[in-house]
């Protein structure tokens, strides 16, 4: 996807309120020679500042959400929604649960903070804490509606429902103003009481008297009752029990605690303040000197006391960005200078706020007004998703600049990279590899298991997404999805890759994951890498060759449909209209991850149970659509076949992105077979090419209930979508119906 490679990697842990800055920045103007990636355990972020105003109805909820999938598309930075498990200091290494370690020269760790559980010795799940931010109202509403169902509040309520709210600070209190209206908004107009608990002795702790006073009436008129002083140690169906022994019943504890460090940054062998938090200079770069930065409420500055709080991390994101490029150029680096005192601004969900600055405090409607247009102003500057400016190609400093750059055989990548590469990969052996990658000769030897066939199938493509792992993954189950269909086996895969130019390190390391990724799949298949042939090119481009083996009497062919076999689909479709859309920075943060997961489920579950059912006729929907592979097996087996439009399964967002017009390059040449198709209305998910989609098969009618059943026990989308007939003189050999 880039004509050369980055010289610098530039990773970004935790994508909150000052690294968020970094990524709209790099939209604007990336740094030369550097490439982003933003690593996050949700696919958006959230903006507390909001969060009240979402409570109370004031906002939609999307309306607090940063949509991490579309900004880093439209930033050209790389986005790995995934499991952070610790940090190789040495190696400059992010360790990451479910794939290979992520190398970087640069750092900045803004992970946040949690709700602090000091003193709490035992909860049930009647604790909900606010955090992670991205699910709380899910998580809310659920536990309202299981509540609902348990306590039977629906429709007249005998008892008022009781909610305690642990932690008095700005979060817990406008959550006590915010929360009765969606409390309603699900369960109706209900009683409801809230209890607000605070370890100090005071609630919102260092702001005036004033604001104290404006906030305790308002509370007193809401029948908010305010419990200052204690900690809460034990939370058990609903009741919080206190450090002196005192109960507070109720049916939901809301946990809005203040900070305390986010879990993952306590083994990351960097200094730490006397709480936990990273501790870092003036410049947010760590105390340990590594090129690591800390941020936001996760970084604490040496002899600074400031309050975790979100006016500080975003502050601090200009001096981030600034300090980035110095880092990269060998600069010194510029200090952060927090400000004294900030403007505090308490939603009372009503249309007006509370506030205090500078020792005043102040209420109104031009209060809320004033606050709705500070977030909304915020907010917005996340939500221009026009694809920026992409970073300039370098040529890398230790390899011959681009334009000169050899094709033909002096196109090949340097031994030496590939051999590191793969010995940095864990290849299993087998029995059917007689010579392998364990002893490479010119060729790999097979020996095919006795009375067996080969099929064997080669499939590539340029790089879809920008992650070489999750794209060496596709390629090895895409390639693989040919002769799964027909009932083989794996057991062995050439690799063909191209990578563009790069320095040694940079080239390894992008090989060594687009391999890495495939491996993965054909081990899980069963399979192993023999072998393979590399090239420099502009563009990343991965693929297989894959050899599988079957009794030759169980091949699957296209021709083999019968007439009455009912048509069952494994995998919804959609893939290409969302790949199209995610280009153009469309593909929505909730639409991401279901369209990854579905492109990531190998055929091969799908495919053995097939065996079970004694499938004769099954193809994958790859390039050519629905339509095209479809009507190849109708071709082949002098068949037609009805399919009904509403059965065909689609991805999340398909529907409304085909609705807007959008569709793959690839489409329209795929509608050129519109000519044998009878349909009162021609639909775009017939002509969308999938990347690693489902298989179709013709299932007799005798099986297709239970093979559908089996597929979806197994958890595979599988669906009928249509029935095989007879061809009809003066009809269309597919007619599609609504
Ligand atoms: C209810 C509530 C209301 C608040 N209101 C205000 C307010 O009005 N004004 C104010 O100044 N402050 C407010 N705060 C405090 C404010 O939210 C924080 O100070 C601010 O979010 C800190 O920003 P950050 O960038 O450090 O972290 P965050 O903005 O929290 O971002 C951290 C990001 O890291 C991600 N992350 C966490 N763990 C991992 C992991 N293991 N791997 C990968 N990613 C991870 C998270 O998903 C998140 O997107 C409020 C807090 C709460 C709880």
């Amino acid at each position: 996807m880039q004509s050369t490679l980055p010289q610098h990697d530039i990773v970004l842990l935790g994508v909150g309120h000052t690294n968020a800055h970094v990524l709209r920045m790099w939209k604007m103007g990336p740094i030369p020679g550097a490439r982003l990636t933003c690593v996050s355990n949700f696919p958006s972020a959230t903006y507390s500042g909001m969060l009240p105003g979402v409570l109370a109805g004031l906002y939609p909820p999307e309306r607090m959400e940063i949509d991490l999938v579309r900004l880093c598309a439209a930033a050209g930075a790389r986005l790995i929604v995934g499991d952070v498990t610790g940090l190789d200091i040495e190696n400059r290494e992010l360790l990451l649960a479910d794939r290979p370690p992520l190398p970087f020269d640069v750092l900045s760790i803004g992970l946040g903070s949690v709700p602090n559980r000091a003193g709490l010795l035992e909860a049930d799940d009647s604790l909900l804490e606010v955090k992670p931010m991205q699910t709380f109202l899910l998580r809310l509403e659920e536990r309202l509606l299981n509540l609902n169902l348990n306590l039977n509040l629906n429709p007249l309520p005998s008892s008022p429902l009781r909610i305690s709210i642990v932690g008095g600070g700005a979060g817990g209190v406008e959550l006590a103003f915010c929360l009765p209206m969606r409390v309603r908004k699900v369960l109706g107009d209900i009683s409801l009481t809230i209890t607000l608990i605070d370890s100090g002795d005071k609630l919102l702790k260092g702001s005036t008297e004033g604001l104290l006073k404006r906030v305790a009436r308002d509370f007193a008129s809401r029948g908010v009752h305010v419990l200052p002083g204690r900690r809460v140690t034990h939370i058990k169906q609903g009741t919080a029990t206190l450090d002196n022994g005192v109960t507070v019943t109720g049916d939901l504890v809301l946990w809005v605690t203040s900070a305390a460090p986010p879990p993952l940054i306590k083994d990351f062998k960097l200094p730490q303040d006397d709480r936990g938090f990273l501790l870092t200079k003036p410049t947010l770069q760590s105390t340990s000197g590594e090129p690591i930065f800390a941020v936001g409420d996760t970084g604490t500055i040496q002899g600074e006391k400031l309050p975790k709080a979100g006016v500080y991390a975003v502050r601090e994101g200009p001096v981030l960005w600034d300090n980035l490029h110095r880092r990269i150029k060998n600069e010194p680096l510029q200090d952060y200078k927090p400000q004294r005192g900030f403007l505090k601004l308490l939603n009372r969900g009503d249309g007006t706020a509370i506030g205090e600055y500078r020792g005043f405090s102040f209420e109104g409607k031009w209060a809320w007004k004033l606050k709705d247009r500070i977030d909304g102003k915020f907010m917005d500057m996340y939500q221009d998703f026009t694809p920026g400016m992409m970073a300039e190609p370098v040529p890398a400093s230790d390899t011959r600049p681009a334009q000169m750059r050899c094709t033909g055989c002096g196109g090949k990548v340097g031994a030496s990279i590939l051999s590191r590469a793969l010995a940095r990969l864990d290849i299993p052996p087998s029995e059917s590899v007689l010579v392998g990658l364990d002893a490479p000769d010119d060729v790999a030897i097979l020996q095919p298991t006795p009375g067996k066939v080969i099929a064997a199938t080669v499939d590539f493509f340029e790089a879809p997404l920008d992650d070489p792992y999750l794209v060496g993954r596709l390629a090895a189950l895409h390639a693989a999805s040919d002769v799964l269909a027909k009932g083989a086996k794996p057991i062995a895969a050439l690799a063909m890759a191209t990578i563009p130019a790069g320095t040694e390190r940079k080239q390894e390391q992008l090989l060594y994951e687009l391999l890495a990724g495939g491996l993965r799949e054909l081990k899980a298949m069963g399979a192993t890498l023999v072998g393979g042939h590399t090239i420099e090119g502009p563009n990343i481009t991965i693929g297989y060759t894959t050899l599988a083996e079957q009794p030759a009497e169980s091949v699957r062919a296209k021709g083999k449909l019968r007439e009455g076999d009912v048509l069952i689909l494994t995998k919804p479709l959609g893939v290409g209209v969302l790949l199209a859309a995610h280009m153009q920075a469309r593909c929505k943060a909730a639409w991401y991850q279901p369209l990854i997961e579905t492109m990531l489920q190998s055929n091969a579950a799908a495919a053995s149970l097939f065996d079970e059912f004694g499938v004769s006729a099954a193809t994958d929907i790859t390039g050519f659509g629905l339509a095209g592979h479809l009507l190849e097996m109708l071709r082949a087996s002098d068949l037609g076949a009805e399919v009904s439009l509403c059965d065909i399964p689609l991805l999340l967002g398909a529907s409304e992105l085909f609705g807007e017009g959008l569709a793959s390059t690839l489409a329209a040449a795929n509608r050129r077979v519109e000519a044998e198709i009878d349909t009162s209305k021609v639909h775009a998910v017939l002509f969308d090419p999938q990347t690693c989609g489902g298989l179709l098969a013709g299932v007799s009618q005798h099986h297709a209930q239970d093979t559908v059943s089996r597929l979806q026990e197994k958890g595979i989308a599988a669906a009928a979508i249509g029935t095989v007939k007879p061809m009809t003189a003066g009809r269309s050999r597919l007619h599609v119906v609504e």
